[in-house]
């Protein structure tokens, strides 16, 4: 391999995953529109015109701010890597009288910095144009802003001790350093584990216990049924920020915790409650979430085996913009920035295949919720939900199978109805 024929494999890459982001979601934009006056026949009764128009307008200003999004994404990866960025910072942190990792450090936390000042415009652009225009946004510039602080605190406190230690086992843990570091990885995943439900989500959220009733007696019940031990039922605040609805699963092993959010139980019946949290339990039972967490270990194991073999090849660094190979050499985290800033340009093409199997996964859970709980009310809960969240009915079908971890709603809905018991 040579550095121009890697960088023409990278342009052509990075050239190939703009053109299909904009063309899917133009033709996204063109079949919701194309579909805008009435809402699919299985939903006619329930999601009214207006509200299935405001679902096409929705979708079609999220699609646009995406488009402009992929073309800044791109500009600055451009910047970075064949336009000198990285270069530039290398050279002025390689001046700074600081020991050699705190010089790497830097460097990550620079090239990370830029990436996320680039992502706010778009952040507030979303929150405060978007969402406020169809009405979902409760949050106020100023709890943005305190959110955004919290974010970058824990963002630190955790990314921090992360980068020293990979940085230091890439320059003296020898050849099997990328074992090591894939060790530390999943380490750290553990503690992120542990500390969200407890320490992280409650920053952000108040989490209060699911009050006695009706509603709590049927999901003691549903959990009983399948088995299920969990340490709390919680309601959170999500009213705080936005008018979206959702309910979760967090921790593992004991400590598991299911949260709901306090707009999802305003807006559901107690059996569609129920309905959505059995399929939730699906996800657990038939073992998603731990085949989810096995892919991305054995995938980011190959991964850092991969960096492991790029960061000594000269034409890695040559080809993304990084001339100066001797110090390149020297300082992995020269590495493992141009590594992570090109790594999405590569693994882009494989998310139809990610989505696939997300999907097929979600009608697994749909089935194991029609099996537990009632297939009825969950398509009654999810056409709700679809309504609340302005989520387009009417999808475009190659957008929606490369990108979707879910399957489109009248495909979903449909499958449901012939699991349910005729009534
Ligand atoms: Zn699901």
């Amino acid at each position: 391999m040579t550095a121009s024929i890697f960088t023409a494999i990278f342009l052509v890459a990075l050239g190939a995953m703009l053109a299909l982001r904009l063309w899917l979601s133009a033709r996204q934009i063109a079949h919701v529109r194309a579909h805008r006056d009435a809402p699919p026949s299985a939903f006619a009764a329930q999601v009214g015109d207006v509200a299935h128009r405001k679902a096409a307008d929705y979708t079609v200003a999220k699609q646009k701010l995406g488009q402009l999004e992929a073309l800044v994404d791109t500009v600055v990866l451009l910047a970075l890597t064949l336009g000198g960025g990285v270069a530039l910072i290398v050279h002025a942190t390689q001046a700074l009288d600081i020991a050699p990792i705190v010089r790497d450090v830097l460097l990550l936390g620079v090239v990370v910095a830029i990436g996320g000042i680039a992502s706010l415009p778009f952040s507030w652009w979303r929150t405060f144009r978007i969402e406020e225009r169809f009405g979902f946004n409760r949050t106020t510039l100023a709890l943005w802003l305190v959110d955004l602080a919290k974010g970058l605190a824990v963002g630190l406190v955790l990314g921090l001790p992360l980068g020293f230690l990979v940085l230091w086992l890439m320059q003296r843990a020898g050849a099997w350093w990328w074992l090591y570091a894939w060790l530390a990885w999943m380490g750290f995943q553990l503690l992120v584990l542990v500390l969200y439900p407890t320490v992280i989500a409650p920053l952000f959220n108040r989490f209060s216990p699911l009050p006695a009733g009706d509603e709590r007696d049927r999901i003691e019940r549903l959990l009983a049924r399948c088995g299920f031990r969990a340490s709390g039922l919680f309601v959170m605040d999500g009213s705080k920020r936005s008018g979206h609805g959702n309910a979760y699963f967090t921790g593992f092993g004991k400590a598991k915790r299911v949260v709901f959010f306090d707009t999802l139980l305003a807006r559901l019946a107690p059996d569609e409650v129920e309905a959505v949290l059995a399929h939730e339990l699906g996800h657990f039972r038939l073992r998603h979430v731990l085949k989810r967490v096995v892919w991305s270990a054995l995938v980011s194991l190959a991964l850092l085996a991969l960096l492991a073999w790029l960061m000594r090849s000269p034409w890695f660094y040559r080809g993304l913009g990084m001339a100066d190979v001797a110090t390149a050499l020297e300082r992995p985290g020269i590495a493992l920035a141009l590594f992570m800033l090109v790594l999405p340009v590569f693994t882009f093409m494989l998310a139809p295949l990610t989505s696939a199997y997300s999907r097929r996964h979600e009608f697994e859970a749909d089935a194991f919720a029609a099996r537990h709980a009632s297939a009825h009310a969950l398509v009654a809960a999810l056409i709700k939900l679809y309504e609340d969240n302005a989520a387009t009915l009417t999808p475009d079908p190659l957008h929606s199978a490369f990108y979707d971890s879910h399957p489109p709603a009248t495909v979903r809905v449909a499958r449901l109805a012939a699991l349910a018991p005729s009534a």
